[in-house]
C-alpha cells in the first residue's frame, strides 16, 4: 500500500518486486546490453532519445509534481519548482554531455599508440531514496543511460510513483525495452536480491550511511560489483560574528533546516554560531523560523510538508524528546501539529546550548531540527564542524576573504558553500567525504561511475 502522508490515506497498491522480479529484469538487461540496441547506438542517438525523454517528462511535468506531493508530503510549489526542474535538467545535461566526451592517446614511444578508451560498465543498479524521489532516480539515470549502460531503478517503497510513471514515458521517449527497468519493493528484499546479484557490474545508491555500508558488504559477499553511495549528512552551518548579513544568514540557517521539512541529506542541521553573536543570532532564526510552518502541502502556499510516513514521524519526535531529555534549551517548535487530517507534520524545532556530542547533533535525524552550538574562533569551529562521521556539506559566513578560504579549505566535506546555504548546479560535483559517500553525482565527474576505463597497446 502506497500511503499518502498528508493524510494517511493509501493512494494506490503497488507491485511488490522479489528476487525472482529482481533476476527477471538483470536477465533482460544483460540481453539487451549484450545485444547492443542502446549500448553500441551511437552517442549521438542515444543524446537525441534521452532529450526526447526530457521533453516527455516536461510534458508531464505537473502530474509528476503531482505524484510526489502526494507520496511523499513534500511541498507542491517546492515540486514543481525544485524537483521536476533538477530532473529535467540532470537528463538533458548528461544527454548534452555524451557526445562531447572524448578518449585518450597515451603519450607513447614511436613505436605504439596506447589508447585510453571509456566503455560503459554494463548493468547498473540504482537504489534510491525518498526524499527527493525523481531527482536522486535522474541523477543516476542520466549519466548512467547517457553512457550506454542498462539500469535498473529501485525506488523506495515510501515513494516509487514518479520512478513508475518514467518508466512508461521512458519506453514512448524509444529507449529499447530492457534498457530501463523500474523494480517498486522493499529494501530488504528487492534491493538486497539486487545488491547481491552475480550479474549486476555497478550498483550506485543514495540513502542512508548504515545501508550503504550493507551494501559494500553485499558487494563483497558476490561479485564485487562497484559500489558507488551518496550517504548521510550532518552538515555545519558555522555563522562567524563577522558575517556580512547576520539577517541574511539568519533567513537561510532556517531555510536550511525547514525545506523540505528537514528531509535534505544536506540540511544544516549543527549551526555553528560564534559566542559573542548567539543570543542575537538566535532570535534572528528564530524569528525567520516562524516563516516556515507546516501546511497542506496541496496548497501552492505551502512550504513546509508533511513528513513522509508516521514511522519517521515518531523517529523525530523522538529526537524532540532526547534533545529535551539531554538538556538543551527548546528555542522554538517541536510539537506535533495537523494542519490535514490524518497526516504527520512537525513544527520546525530549533535548540539552543546543544554540545556536539548529545543525540540532536551526532544523528542524522532527517526532520526539522536544528541544534545550535556556540564556538569561539575559528580553531573551535573546524574542531566541531569535523566531529561527525559524515562529510557532506558546509556553510561558512564571513566577510573575511582570507578566513573564508582557510575554513572551506579545513572543514572535510564535499560541498562548502561561503555566504549562501546550498548551491550547486550540474555543473559542478555533489557528494561526500568520510561515511557520506563515495564518489560524485552530476557534472562530467559522475560519468566516472558508469564506465570502465580500458588500455589497449598496439604495436606499429
Ligand atoms: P535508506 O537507506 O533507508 O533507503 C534508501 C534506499 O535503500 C531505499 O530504496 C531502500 O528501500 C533501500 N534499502 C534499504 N535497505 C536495503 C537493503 N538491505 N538492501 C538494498 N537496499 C536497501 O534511506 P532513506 O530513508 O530512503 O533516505 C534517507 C537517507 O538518504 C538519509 O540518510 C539521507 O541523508 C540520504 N540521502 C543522501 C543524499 C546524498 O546525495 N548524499 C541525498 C538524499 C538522501
Amino acid at each position: 500500500a502506497c500511503v499518502s502522508p498528508i493524510d494517511g490515506k493509501t493512494l494506490a497498491n503497488i507491485a511488490l518486486c522479489k528476487t525472482a522480479e529482481a533476476n527477471k529484469a538483470v536477465k533482460c538487461a544483460r540481453e539487451v546490453f549484450d545485444q547492443g540496441l542502446w549500448s553500441k547506438a551511437s552517442p549521438v542517438k542515444r543524446k537525441a532519445i534521452l532529450l526526447k525523454f526530457a521533453d516527455l517528462i516536461e510534458q508531464h511535468s505537473e502530474d509528476f509534481a503531482l505524484l510526489e506531493t502526494l507520496d511523499m508530503g513534500k511541498p507542491i510549489s517546492d515540486a514543481i519548482n525544485v524537483d521536476i526542474p533538477g530532473a529535467l535538467r540532470s537528463f538533458r545535461w548528461s544527454a548534452e554531455a555524451i557526445d562531447k566526451i572524448y578518449d585518450e592517446v597515451a603519450p607513447t614511444s614511436d613505436n605504439e599508440l596506447g589508447l585510453v578508451t571509456r566503455e560503459a560498465v554494463g548493468v547498473v543498479a540504482a537504489i534510491v531514496p525518498w526524499n527527493f524521489p525523481l531527482v536522486m532516480a535522474s541523477w543516476k539515470l542520466g549519466p548512467a543511460l547517457a553512457s550506454g549502460n542498462s539500469v535498473i531503478l529501485k525506488p523506495s517503497e515510501k515513494s516509487p510513483l514518479t520512478a513508475i510513471k518514467l518508466a512508461a514515458l521512458a519506453q514512448e521517449a524509444g529507449i529499447p525495452d530492457g534498457v530501463f527497468n523500474v523494480l517498486p519493493g522493499y529494501g530488504h528484499e528487492v534491493g538486497k536480491a539486487l545488491a547481491l546479484h552475480n550479474d549486476i557490474d555497478t550498483l550506485v545508491f543514495t540513502g542512508s550511511t548504515a545501508i550503504a555500508k550493507q551494501l559494500m558488504i553485499y558487494a563483497g559477499e558476490s561479485n564485487m560489483k562497484r559500489v558507488w553511495t551518496e550517504a548521510g549528512g550532518k552538515s555545519p552551518n558555522i555563522v562567524f560574528a563577522d558575517a556580512p548579513n547576520l539577517d541574511e544568514a539568519a533567513q537561510a540557517a532556517a531555510g536550511a533546516i525547514c525545506f523540505n521539512q528537514g528531509e535534505v541529506c544536506t540540511a544544516g542541521s549543527r549551526l555553528l554560531v560564534e559566542a559573542s553573536i548567539k543570543d542575537e543570532f538566535i532570535n534572528k532564526v528564530k524569528a525567520a523560523m516562524q516563516h516556515w510552518q507546516p501546511g497542506n502541502p496541496l496548497d501552492p502556499n505551502t512550504n513546509v510538508g508533511a513528513i513522509v510516513d508516521s514511522t519517521q514521524h515518531e523517529r523525530v519526535l523522538a529526537y524532540v524528546e532526547k534533545g529535551k531529555n539531554q538538556q538543551a534549551t527548546l528555542c522554538c517548535g517541536g510539537n506535533k501539529t495537523q494542519p490535514v487530517a490524518g497526516g504527520f507534520y512537525i513544527e520546525p524545532t530549533m535548540f539552543s546550548n546543544v554540545d556536539n556530542k548529545m543525540a540532536i547533533a551526532s544523528d542524522e535525524i532527517f526532520g526539522p531540527v536544528l541544534s545550535v552550538i556556540t564556538f569561539n574562533g575559528m580553531d573551535e569551529a573546524i574542531a566541531i564542524a569535523n566531529d561527525t562521521p559524515y562529510g557532506l556539506a558546509a556553510g561558512i559566513w564571513t566577510k573575511d576573504l582570507s578566513k573564508a578560504h582557510k575554513m572551506a579549505k579545513a572543514v572535510r566535506a564535499g560541498s562548502v558553500w561561503v555566504n549562501q546555504w546550498d548551491g550547486g548546479d550540474m555543473t559542478a560535483p555533489f557528494g561526500g567525504f568520510k561515511q557520506s559517500g563515495n564518489g560524485r553525482d552530476k557534472s562530467l565527474h559522475a560519468f566516472n561511475k558508469y564506465t570502465e576505463v580500458k588500455a589497449t597497446w598496439i604495436k606499429l
